[in-house]
C-alpha cells in the first residue's frame, strides 16, 4: 500500500522522456501513421516457438505475414530465423522486422561461470568481456536480444535462482550490472554483433518469502529503493535497451501490473526509454495471484500499467482490440507501447540490417573464447580454506580424483546454459588426463543426490594409495535456477558420508565444491584441509581448476554473498541493521556449552541462535589467495566534510606471504545514527591490488556525499548529517576503522 500512497519527493515526472536519436522517433512516427490496429497489437505480441520440426508451421507463418508478431524467444531450431525474419520484412503489410530473444545468460555456446559465479570475480572486465563474447556468439545466429543480466538481489541462498543473480549487495551488483549492459550492448547497438539486454526481473523477486521460488515479496518502499532498486538504476544508466517485469507481486501488487513501479518509477524517475516485457506468461498469472479477474482483465491491468510486450501469453494479442473499443484501454497507451519497441529495433538497426551476416560464424567456441571462459572461471573461484597452506599441490602430488562433479560436463555448465553443448566441456578428468600428472579416478557417487554406497569403496582404495584427495562434489546444474529452491543447502545425496569414510584414511582433503549457490559444509568442514568455491564454472571449469590446485594461477574471487553455517540463518545480508542489542555485543554461547538448568538472563540476551550464534560461515567479500595481506596505517584526508566536499581515505596493504596474489581490497561505510535505521555497513568501493612477496602499495578511495545517500520514510533521498564509520579490509567482517563526518 505504502508503495501506492506515497508522494515520492524523488519523483520527477510521470512520463518518459526521450532522449535518443531523433532520427528515429521521425521514423516511428511515420511508420505509426501506417500501422493498422492489428499490426501494433502485434508488435506487443513475443512468441514463444518451442517447435524443431524441419517444416515452419503455416499458421504461424500467416502471422508473420500478416504482421501478428513482433518478436520471438527461444526458437528451438535456430535455422527458421533467417525464413521469420525474410517474411516479416518482405511479406508483412509494412515490413517491420522481428526481434529474436533468448536466454543466453552466461554465454551462448562457449559458457561462462554461472552469475552468481562471475559476481565472485569482483571484475568488470571480465563480466564485460564473457557477456560480449556472448553476443558475439549468440548474433550469428541471429539473435538479437537477451534475456539478460538478471540483476535481482538474492538475501537467501535457498532461492535457486541466486545462481543467476549478482549476490547480496547492491553496490556490487550495480557496478557489476553497468559491465553486463556494456558487453552485451557495446557502444552503438546496431553493432551487428551485439544484442539487445534486458535487465530482470524488475523487481524484488530475490525478495520470495522463504527462498522459495515465485513467492511473494513484502517490502517496504526504503528497502525497495535502496537495496532492490540501484542495479536497475545503473543498468538503465548504462543504457539497457529493455527491461523484464517479474513474476512475483510487491505487497500485494503484481509487479507486471504494477503500475507506480513500471510508470512513475520506471519511466518518470529512471527515465527508461526501451521496452517492458513481462516475464513468461506473467500476464496471465495475475489470474492466479488473485489480481486479475480473467485474461481480459489481465490485458487491462498490464496494458494500464505501461507493459509494452506481453512473452508468451495471449491476453494483448486476445483482447487488446477490444479492450480498446471499450475505451479501457486507449489508442494512446498502445500507441506508446509500440513507439517503445520500435525505438529498440530501429536503436538495433534491423531496419537497415534485419538479417544475420551470414559470414558471421560466431567463431563458436573459438581459442579466444574458451581462453577467457577459462579465464573467468579462474577468476571466479573463491578459496574458503587451506590449512596448513596444502595448496597449491604440487605437479608431482599423487592425487585421488573422486567425486560426482568431477566429470559431469553438463551439471558443471551450471543453470541456464541453454545453448551450451557437454561435448565441449572441459571437466576436472579431462583436465588431469591432459597434463599427464599422477592421478586416479573414482566418482564415488553416481550424481550429486546419489544415497548408493555401491563406489565407496572402490574411492577408498584409490584414496588409501594417494597423497591428497580431490573431492569434486556439490549440486548437479537442475538443483539451482528457476523453480529449483532447496530448503537444505548442504552437499546432497551421500556426500557428506563419502568424505567422512574418506578422511578416515588420514589423507588430506581437498573439496572443490560446485554448485549454484553457497553450500553449507559446516559438518564436514575439519575432515577438509581446503576447500575451493568453483560454483558452476562453465565450459572451461576443468583446465581452470586443474591450474589453481596446481599454483599455476592463484585464486582470485571473493564471495559475493554471505555464506551461512546452516539454511536455518537465512536470510543472511552482511548489511543487517542492528537490533537494540547490537551484534559485535554479542556474548554467544554455543548450545552444548549451556550450563543444565541455566537462568536465562546468564546466557545474555542477544539476538542470535542458540546452536549457531549469529555470524556466517564465511563472510561477504571474503576469500583467500596463495598469500596474505596485511592492512596498516589507515587515513583519512579530513575528519569533517560537507557536501560538496570529497573525502579520501587512504590504506597500506602489504604481501606478506611468498607468493605474488591479488587482493581486492573493500571499503564500507556505517551511517551511525539516520533518519531510519541503517545498515551495520554497506560497500561502497572496492579496488585490484597485485602484490608481489613483500610488496606494499598505498591505495587511495574517494567517496563523496553522494555515496552516503538513502532513501528515507518520507521518500527522500538524501545524505543526512552525522557520524560516519568506515572500514577497509578484505571482507564485510575485517577491517581498519576510522570515522569522520558530514555536516552542513
Ligand atoms: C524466466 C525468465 C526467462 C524467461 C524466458 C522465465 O521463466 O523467469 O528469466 O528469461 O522464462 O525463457
Amino acid at each position: 500500500l505504502l508503495l501506492l500512497v506515497t508522494i515520492i519527493s524523488c519523483k520527477e515526472n510521470k512520463e518518459a522522456s526521450f532522449t535518443g536519436d531523433t532520427t528515429h522517433e521521425a521514423k516511428i512516427e511515420a511508420l505509426l501513421s501506417k500501422m493498422s490496429l492489428e499490426e501494433k497489437i502485434g508488435q506487443t505480441n513475443l512468441r514463444g516457438m518451442h517447435s524443431t520440426e524441419s517444416e515452419l508451421p503455416e499458421k504461424l507463418i500467416a502471422s508473420v505475414k500478416k504482421g501478428e508478431v513482433g518478436a520471438f524467444l527461444n526458437i528451438m531450431n535456430l535455422n527458421y530465423v533467417d525464413e521469420l525474419q525474410r517474411i516479416a520484412v518482405e511479406e508483412s503489410p509494412n515490413g517491420i522486422p522481428l526481434i529474436f530473444g533468448r536466454d543466453v545468460i552466461h554465454g551462448f555456446k562457449t559458457i561462462f561461470p554461472i552469475p552468481l559465479g562471475l559476481a565472485a570475480t569482483w571484475n568488470t572486465q571480465i563480466v564485460e568481456k564473457s557477456s560480449e563474447i556472448a553476443a558475439f556468439e549468440a548474433t550469428s545466429s541471429g539473435i538479437r536480444w537477451t534475456f539478460a543480466p538478471m540483476l535481482d538481489i538474492a538475501r537467501d541462498s535457498r532461492w535457486g535462482r541466486i545462481a543467476e543473480s549478482p549476490g547480496e549487495d547492491p553496490y556490487l551488483a550495480t557496478v557489476l550490472g553497468a559491465a553486463y549492459i556494456k558487453g552485451f550492448q557495446g557502444d552503438d547497438l546496431s553493432n551487428p554483433y551485439r544484442m539487445a539486454a534486458s535487465a530482470k526481473h524488475y523487481i524484488a523477486y530475490g525478495a520470495a518469502i522463504g527462498g522459495r521460488d515465485y513467492n511473494t515479496v513484502n517490502l517496504s518502499e526504503p528497502l525497495l529503493r535502496n537495496i532492490y532498486l540501484p542495479p536497475f538504476k545503473a543498468a538503465i544508466d548504462a543504457g539497457a535497451a529493455t527491461v523484464m517485469s517479474s513474476f512475483n507481486e510487491i505487497n500485494g501488487i503484481p509487479a507486471t501490473g504494477h503500475e507506480f513501479l513500471l510508470k512513475d518509477v520506471l519511466r518518470g524517475e529512471l527515465k527508461f526509454d526501451g521496452f517492458v516485457v513481462s516475464d513468461w506468461d506473467s500476464v496471465t498469472e495475475m489470474i492466479a495471484h488473485g489480481f486479475a479477474s480473467d485474461e481480459k482483465h489481465a490485458a487491462e491491468l498490464a496494458a494500464k500499467a505501461g507493459l509494452d510486450m506481453e512473452m508468451n501469453s495471449e491476453a494483448y494479442e486476445n483482447h487488446l482490440k477490444e479492450l480498446i473499443k471499450e475505451e479501457k484501454v486507449t489508442i494512446e497507451e498502445l500507441d506508446e507501447f509500440v513507439r517503445n519497441i520500435l525505438r529498440i529495433k530501429f536503436r538495433l538497426g534491423l531496419f537497415e540490417n534485419p538479417h544475420r551476416n551470414k559470414e558471421h560464424t560466431g567463431n563458436l567456441y573459438a581459442e579466444s573464447h574458451l581462453e577467457e571462459a577459462k579465464k573467468a572461471a579462474i577468476k571466479s573461484t573463491v578459496l574458503l580454506k587451506n590449512k596448513n597452506s596444502i595448496l597449491p599441490l604440487s605437479e608431482k602430488t599423487n592425487v585421488a580424483i573422486i567425486g560426482p562433479l568431477a566429470n559431469a560436463p553438463h551439471e558443471q555448465l551450471g543453470t541456464w546454459a541453454f545453448d551450451g553443448e557437454k561435448e565441449h566441456t572441459n571437466t576436472p578428468l579431462d583436465a588431469y588426463k591432459k597434463a599427464n600428472t599422477n592421478f586416479t579416478f573414482a566418482i564415488g557417487l553416481g550424481h550429486s543426490r546419489d544415497t548408493s554406497k555401491k563406489g565407496f569403496q572402490e574411492a577408498i582404495n584409490n584414496a588409501e594409495k594417494s597423497d591428497v584427495i580431490l573431492f569434486f562434489g556439490g549440486e548437479e546444474a537442475i538443483l539451482s535456477g528457476e523453480a529449483h529452491s532447496r530448503a537444505n543447502i548442504n552437499l546432497p545425496g551421500a556426500q557428506e558420508e563419502l568424505i567422512n569414510e574418506l578422511a578416515k584414511t588420514g589423507k588430506p582433503i581437498v573439496l572443490v565444491i560446485m554448485a549454484g549457490r553457497p553450500i553449507t559444509i559446516t559438518n564436514i568442514i575439519d575432515k577438509v584441509d581446503a576447500v575451493l568455491m568453483a560454483w558452476h564454472p562453465g565450459t572451461m571449469g576443468g583446465e581452470a581448476l586443474y591450474e589453481i590446485v596446481h599454483g599455476i594461477k592463484s585464486p582470485e574471487g571473493r564471495l559475493p554473498v554471505s555464506w551461512p553455517k546452516t539454511a536455518g540463518q537465512l536470510p543472511y545480508f552482511y548489511n543487517h541493521k542492528n537490533t537494540g542489542r547490537p551484534a559485535d555485543s554479542i556474548n554467544f554461547i554455543p548450545m552444548d556449552k549451556i550450563p543444565i538448568a541455566a537462568w536465562q538472563s546468564s546466557l545474555g540476551n542477544d539476538s542470535h541462535y542458540l546452536d549457531v550464534g549469529f555470524t556466517p560461515h564465511f563472510p561477504f567479500g571474503y576469500g583467500l589467495t596463495y598469500t596474505t595481506f596485511k592492512y596498516t596505517d589507515i587515513s583519512i584526508s579530513k575528519k569533517i566534510i560537507n557536501f560538496n566536499e570529497d573525502l579520501e581515505i587512504k590504506v597500506s596493504i602489504t604481501n606478506t606471504g611468498k607468493n605474488d596474489g591479488k587482493e581486492i581490497a573493500q571499503l564500507y561505510i556505517q551511517d551511525v545514527v539516520g533518519s531510519i535505521t541503517r545498515p551495520v555497513k554497506e560497500l561502497k568501493r572496492f579496488e585490484h591490488v597485485f602484490l608481489k612477496s613483500g610488496e606494499t602499495k598505498e591505495v587511495t578511495f574517494k567517496i563523496s556525499a553522494k555515496d552516503l545517500e538513502f532513501v528515507n520514510h518520507k521518500m527522500i533521498k538524501a545524505a543526512e548529517v552525522g557520524v560516519f564509520n568506515i572500514w577497509v579490509g578484505p571482507s564485510a567482517s575485517e577491517g581498519l576503522k576510522t570515522s569522520f563526518s558530514l555536516k552542513k
